[in-house]
């Protein structure tokens, strides 16, 4: 299954990223945690992300293109994988579609999860990570067991930089810029499938299984 889950900042792709590629067995690929992970490791990519990151903007897209074709052309995509927060722009759609025609691959579909803006805010701002292991929880909608600590790795859990409110705002402004056009997009090319992610956790896990099928079909 070669899969991409869009939608705006806090819309739940990351979770139901994770529960996704454990169902199909395909690699999570989320730019986002690539730029984080270089970030805590201090890599000049990271370091270069991170004056967008802070500030609510995107990457530039060759930046972030280059990143996802080298991984693309790892063993273990070759079976399938899912893209996590990419494309977000027209350009790396088009670049995405360039990369998987010189690997004689297309995508199956795209996974667009809708959630309202209020909606959206509250989660984003309540949103806590793991340090450690990057496992997403939420102070109220999805709280770890133990206050503060990772219920994967008990690693600590924080808040990330871009998660406050005014960064939320700007990134939601900037989704509604750039990334929103991708559905029509997808949807021009009978990629798309549309999830309403305001029901819980489990239900929009089950909506999307439903609405991906076996791959076999
Ligand atoms: P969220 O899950 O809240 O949508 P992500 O973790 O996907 O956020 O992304 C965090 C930040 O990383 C973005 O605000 C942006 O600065 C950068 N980023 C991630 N993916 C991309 C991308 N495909 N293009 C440009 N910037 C990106
Ligand atoms: P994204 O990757 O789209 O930015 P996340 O998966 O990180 O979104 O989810 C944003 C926040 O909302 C997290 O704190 C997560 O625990 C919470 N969340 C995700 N899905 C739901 C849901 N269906 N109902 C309530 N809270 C959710
Ligand atoms: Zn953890």
């Amino acid at each position: 299954m070669r899969l991409v889950i869009m939608g705006p900042p806090g819309a739940g792709k990351g979770t139901q990223a994770v529960m996704i590629a454990e169902e199909y067995s395909i690699p999570h690929i989320s730019t986002g945690d690539i730029f984080r992970k270089n970030l805590k490791e201090g890599t000049p990519l990271g370091l270069k992300a991170k004056e967008y990151m802070d500030k609510g903007l995107l990457v530039p897209d060759e930046v972030v293109v280059e990143i996802v074709k080298d991984r693309l052309v790892k063993d273990d995509c070759k079976d399938g994988f899912l893209l996590d927060g990419f494309p977000r722009t027209v350009a790396q759609a088009n670049a995405l579609d360039h990369v998987l025609e010189d690997m004689n691959m297309g995508l199956d579909k795209v996974i667009n999860i809708d959630v309202d803006k209020d909606v959206l805010i509250q989660r984003a701002v309540g949103r806590r990570v793991c340090a450690g292991c990057g496992a997403t929880y939420h102070v109220r909608f999805n709280p770890s067991k133990k206050v503060g600590e990772c219920d994967v790795c008990a690693g600590k859990v924080i808040q990330r930089d871009d998660d406050r409110e005014e960064t939320v705002v700007k990134r939601i402004e900037v989704y509604l810029e750039q990334t929103l056009p991708l559905i029509q997009y997808y949807k021009s090319r009978g990629l798309l499938v549309s999830i309403n992610g305001e029901h819980e956790i489990q239900r929009v896990f089950e909506d999307i299984t439903r609405a991906v099928g076996s791959g076999s079909e």
